[in-house]
């Protein structure tokens, strides 16, 4: 193990270790659940306000650390750490998430959460600024991408604070930023595989009409097959005259986004656009 590979900056000032867990609200009855808990800077604080905490923790050495930091103590029996890789860790419920992130596994991290049934209340975690900022990014930012609208289909997410990177040993080469992730409860009824088909493409390039991204004979043959099985599935006729450029090309006309850019649509449009796609049997998946 070394800290590069494992990104162990642990978080060394007390008041940013004491502001993240406050802006979790935590509540007496709280399930928590915490990534990549280190030393457990974090966890002893959380500890103190919630009913219990599962903690998964790579690195077996953290984990005797963090272990033996509750020994003895009351705060022991509200903790479980799980060692191993949370990437590959099946969860239990858990109302929130709190955590400072190890940054090589943020976008796993993030999508894990949100496919987790039933769904979370509230996740504050620290990551890079940068990723941060595409978190909360919208709609003509800079920084909108196929990320913030995959993250924006399932959850609102906010800025809470900038951590400088001298409050951690040893620093991170990166500026670092709080965010709060709330579900969106009851979650769209979309496959998340058809609307990361559909943004994969939009945002291959952001600025280009959603017409010229779809321009290529790849994705064409790619809906083309799809279709093919879906109504086989469906027990569907191809019609004879089956022409998918000119089927594509209706597809678009209707939705209306024909002219658009990824760059300045929102979650709702693009949920709009794989509506009209859908009714016509065209999937990304
Ligand atoms: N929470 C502590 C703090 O704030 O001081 C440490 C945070 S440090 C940025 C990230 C922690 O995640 C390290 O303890 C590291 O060993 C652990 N870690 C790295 N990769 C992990 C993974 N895939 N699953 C679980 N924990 C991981």
């Amino acid at each position: 193990f070394n800290t590069a590979q494992f990104g162990q900056h642990i978080l060394k000032n007390p008041l940013v270790a004491q502001g993240i867990v406050d802006k979790a609200n935590l509540r007496a009855s709280d399930m928590v659940l915490e990534v990549g808990p280190g030393t457990g800077n974090l966890t002893v604080r959380i500890l103190e306000k919630c009913k219990h905490t599962t903690a998964v923790e790579m690195d077996p050495r953290m984990a005797a650390e963090l272990s033996k930091r509750v020994q003895g103590k009351p705060e022991q029996r509200k903790l479980d750490i799980i060692v191993g890789d949370f990437v590959k860790t099946e969860l239990p419920y858990f109302d929130v998430c709190i955590s400072n992130t190890p940054y090589q596994i943020s976008s796993p991290l993030v999508f894990k959460l949100l496919s987790q049934r039933p769904i979370f209340r509230v996740a504050i975690l620290m990551f890079q600024r940068e990723f941060a900022m595409r978190l909360v990014a919208r709609p003509g930012d800079n920084l909108w991408n196929r990320l913030s609208a995959n993250v924006q289909l399932y959850a609102k997410v906010d800025h809470v604070m900038k951590v400088g990177r001298n409050n951690f040993r040893p620093p991170p080469l990166v500026e670092s930023s709080v965010v709060r992730i709330c579900p969106i409860d009851p979650p769209p009824p979309v496959a998340f595989a058809e609307f990361d088909g559909l943004t994969r493409i939009l945002f291959s390039r952001k600025n280009k009409i959603v017409r010229s991204n779809f321009q290529s004979k790849g994705i064409e043959q790619m809906l083309e097959s799809n279709y093919k099985a879906w109504c086989a599935q469906e027990e569907k006729l191809i019609p004879a005259d089956f022409d998918m450029s000119q089927l594509l090309g209706q597809v678009l006309e209707e939705s209306g986004f024909a002219e658009s850019r990824a760059s300045k649509m929102d979650v709702d449009d693009f949920l709009k656009l794989l509506t009209v796609f859908h009714k016509y049997g065209l999937h990304f998946a």
